[in-house]
C-alpha cells in the first residue's frame, strides 16, 4: 500500500519499480498433500510481470475450497507445476504494469481471480504472497466503499455465482432454489438471484444456526437441512443452483424445462457442470452493486485471518462450515 500511495502520488515509474524486492513472502508447497504441506517461503521470487499483466501489491486474499481440491493434488493432470504459490482470490495495488496495458496504472487499486481458467494450467504463483502478478483483464478497480477484506471476498465466488446463474437462464420473475446458501458461492448466488436477476422467489439451504443469515443475505425460504429435505418439500423451481453436490437430488426439484447447475460431486441429468472462468468486465458490471451496498460480501467472522496464520485459515475453510469467505487480511 504505502509503494503503490507514494508511487501514485510523486514517483515516476522508474521508481516504483525500484522499490518491488525481487523477493517476497509466499505461502507454498513443493508436493500434494493436506495443509501439512504448505510452508511460508521467506524468499520467494516476486513474479516477473508479462505482457498485459501488472504486478500486484497484495493487501487481502481469500481462500476457496479449488485451493484445497488442487494442493490435494486433484488437478494433476492440468496444473502447473509445483511448487505452488496457492491463492486465486486477490485484492491490492498496482505497482508495475507490463507491455501493453492500458486499463490499470501503478497505485490503482483493484481486485480479481488471479487465473482465467482456475483447473487449466493456473498460475504457479497465486494470491497468497506478498505480489501476484495478474493479466489486467482478469481485474477490476476495487469497488468504491470495500475495503481490500472485503473486495478480496468477492472475485471467484460472485464469478461462480454469475457464470452460475446466466448459464442457468435465471431471469426476472423467475424462481431459484440455492442448496449451500451460506457458503462462499451460495450466499452471492442468493444475493444476484434477488438484486440482479429480479428472481420472484429465493429458497436457499443451511444447517439451523445460518437460517437467519439466509433470510438476511434475501431469501424468501429458508430451509433448514437438518430438519427437512428440500427434495421432500412440494415446491419446484425454475432454476436449482448446487454450491453442496447433491445433484441427484436437485434434479427432482426442477420445473419441466428448468435447468440445475451443479458445481460440484455426480451430475444427474438434466444438470450440468461448468468451471467458472475469471473476467474482470464482469466484475466491473457488478461493481454499481457493490457500491451501492444491495450485494455484500459476507466474511467468516471466524477470520479474517492474518497471512501468518493461513495453514489455521486452510484448515477451518476446510471443515465445510464456513460462513461466507475465509479471508486472508492483512498480507
Ligand atoms: P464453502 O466452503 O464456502 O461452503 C461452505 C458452506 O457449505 C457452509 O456454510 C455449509 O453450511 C454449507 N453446506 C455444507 N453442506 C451443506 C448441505 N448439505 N446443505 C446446505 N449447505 C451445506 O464453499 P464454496 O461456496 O466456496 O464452494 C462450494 C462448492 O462449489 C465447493 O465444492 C467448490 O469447490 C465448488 N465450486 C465450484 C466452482 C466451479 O466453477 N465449478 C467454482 C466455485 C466453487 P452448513 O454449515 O450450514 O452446513
Amino acid at each position: 500500500r504505502c509503494v503503490a500511495a507514494s508511487a501514485s502520488a510523486s514517483s515516476s515509474p522508474a521508481t516504483a519499480a525500484a522499490e518491488v524486492p525481487a523477493a517476497m513472502k509466499a505461502w507454498a508447497y513443493d508436493a500434494y498433500g493436506d495443509v501439512g504441506v504448505l510452508r511460508l517461503d521467506g524468499a520467494a521470487a516476486v513474479p516477473a510481470v508479462g505482457e498485459g499483466q501488472v504486478l500486484v501489491k497484495v493487501a487481502a486474499a481469500a481462500l476457496n475450497p479449488v485451493d484445497a481440491k488442487r494442493r490435494a493434488g486433484k488437478f494433476q493432470t492440468t496444473d502447473s507445476p509445483l511448487p505452488t504459490v496457492p491463492g486465486y482470490d486477490v485484492a491490492g495495488v498496482v505497482v508495475r504494469v507490463g507491455a501493453g496495458v492500458k486499463g490499470f496504472k501503478e497505485g490503482d487499486e483493484v481486485y480479481g481471480m488471479i487465473s482465467e481458467k482456475p483447473l487449466d494450467g493456473p498460475k504457479q504463483s497465486g494470491s497468497l504472497a506478498e505480489y501476484t502478478a495478474v493479466e489486467e483483464k482478469l481485474l477490476a478497480p476495487k469497488p468504491k466503499g470495500l475495503d481490500f477484506a472485503q473486495a478480496a471476498a468477492l472475485p471467484l465466488a460472485i464469478l461462480t455465482a454469475y457464470e452460475g446463474l446466466e448459464r442457468a437462464g435465471l431471469a426476472a420473475g423467475k424462481s431459484v432454489l440455492v442448496l449451500g446458501g451460506a457458503g462462499g458461492v451460495g450466499s452471492l448466488a442468493i444475493q444476484l438471484a434477488k438484486q440482479v436477476y429480479g428472481a420472484s422467489k429465493v429458497a436457499a439451504t443451511a444447517s439451523t444456526k445460518k437460517i437467519e443469515l439466509l433470510k438476511s443475505l434475501g431469501a424468501d425460504v429458508a430451509i433448514d437441512y437438518t430438519k427437512e429435505n428440500f427434495n421432500e418439500l412440494p415446491d419446484k423451481y425454475d432454476v436449482v443452483f448446487d454450491a453442496v453436490g447433491q445433484g441427484d437430488k436437485a434434479v427432482k426439484v426442477v420445473k419441466e424445462g428448468g435447468s440445475v447447475v451443479v458445481l460440484t460431486g455426480a451430475i444427474t441429468s438434466p444438470g450440468f457442470r461448468f468451471v467458472v472462468t475469471s473476467n474482470g468486465a464482469t466484475l466491473e458490471k457488478l461493481n454499481p452493486y457493490l457500491e451501492s451496498g444491495k450485494v455484500k460480501p459476507l466474511i467468516d467472522p471466524t477470520g479474517p485471518f492474518p497471512f501468518t496464520k493461513v495453514v489455521e485459515a486452510f484448515s477451518y475453510l476446510e471443515t465445510g462450515r464456513a460462513t461466507g469467505k475465509v479471508v486472508i487480511s492483512p498480507v
